[in-house]
């Protein structure tokens, strides 16, 4: 049987340098905590949980919070948090990915020029409650083209468009093409990031020449989920899976036997998981071919 992983499948560098910060920071014996969890993989939080890294989830627990250091994950805060731990001298280490503190400067600066902030995005989000949280002059979160056609811009203000870093690029398209036919005073600058773009395309390429997909990530991963929706687009075979247990468990008739197989995976899965799922698809799956 012909397996064959995307190159993309994975850690991207924001969260490679996330997760290496809280090793990092391990390493000086202090109490560390994250603000929520570091990724969105349970393998790798239940192993920081092991090592004693503690998870902040509220504003209110992070005001109680004592000595401790705390790290701010790739998909970056809202200024309110921001503001609390300034106020009370806690000691943090901001690994928001320089991508996401990207958007919240262009936010930032465009509701200075007092512009409408449009954001592409999942509004429930952490990473868009904090790029909205930057926007001082009216902001508006757009999921999809059915709600861009439906937005009615506040009267005389100048647009700002950005996206979710991991938003669906063809969907920010239509999304512009839509902006353009209303004749909205807008800018736009275009904030999927690579790692994002090139991972989305390689899994609709893949997915396209192959009779199942696997797509790897945790289920609370929105990378991981439009992966999902892209891969079946393409392939009706498609299948989610968070570990290779979920694999094994999982009644997979419709996709085994098979003769050639993809695998993608979210930027917040650990490598050892894409080696052991493609390691035993190669081993037990059936090639039909
Ligand atoms: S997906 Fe892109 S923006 Fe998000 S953490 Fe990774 S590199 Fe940064």
């Amino acid at each position: 049987m012909k397996v064959i992983t995307a190159k993309s499948a994975g850690f991207c560098f924001g969260v490679e340098r996330a997760v290496s910060t809280v090793y990092e920071a391990l390493e000086s014996g202090e109490k560390i905590y994250t603000y929520g969890p570091i990724i969105h993989n349970e393998s790798v939080i239940q192993e920081l949980t092991d090592r004693g890294v503690g998870i902040i989830s509220s504003p209110e627990e992070l005001e109680d919070l004592g000595e401790a250091t705390v790290i701010i994950r790739s998909h970056g805060v809202s200024k309110e948090i921001y503001d609390i731990m300034d106020r009370k001298g806690i000691r943090y280490i901001d690994a928001t990915c320089p991508f996401v503190l990207k958007i919240h400067k262009l936010v930032r600066e465009a509701s200075e020029r007092g512009e409408h902030i449009v954001v592409a995005g999942d509004r429930t989000h952490p990473e868009v409650e904090g790029i909205v949280s930057f926007a001082e002059n009216g902001v508006t979160v757009l999921k999809d083209e059915q709600e861009a056609m439906d937005f009615v811009p506040p009267e005389g203000k100048k647009l700002f468009l950005v996206s979710q870093t991991t938003f669906n690029s063809n969907t920010f398209k239509k999304i512009v093409e839509i902006f353009n036919k209303t004749l909205y005073a807008y800018n736009t600058v275009y904030t999927i990031c690579n790692a994002t773009a090139l991972r989305q395309q390689e899994t609709e390429e893949l997915a396209k020449k192959v009779d199942a997909m696997i797509v790897i990530g945790g289920a609370h991963s929105s990378n991981t989920r439009k992966l999902y929706d892209i891969a079946s687009a393409s392939c009706d075979n498609t299948i989610f899976v968070q570990t290779l247990d979920d694999l094994v468990s999982s009644n997979q008739s419709d996709c085994n036997p098979a003769s050639c197989v993809g695998i993608t995976a979210g930027a917040s899965t650990p490598n050892n998981i894409i080696e052991e799922v493609q390691n035993y698809v190669r081993r037990f799956w059936t090639d039909v071919g």
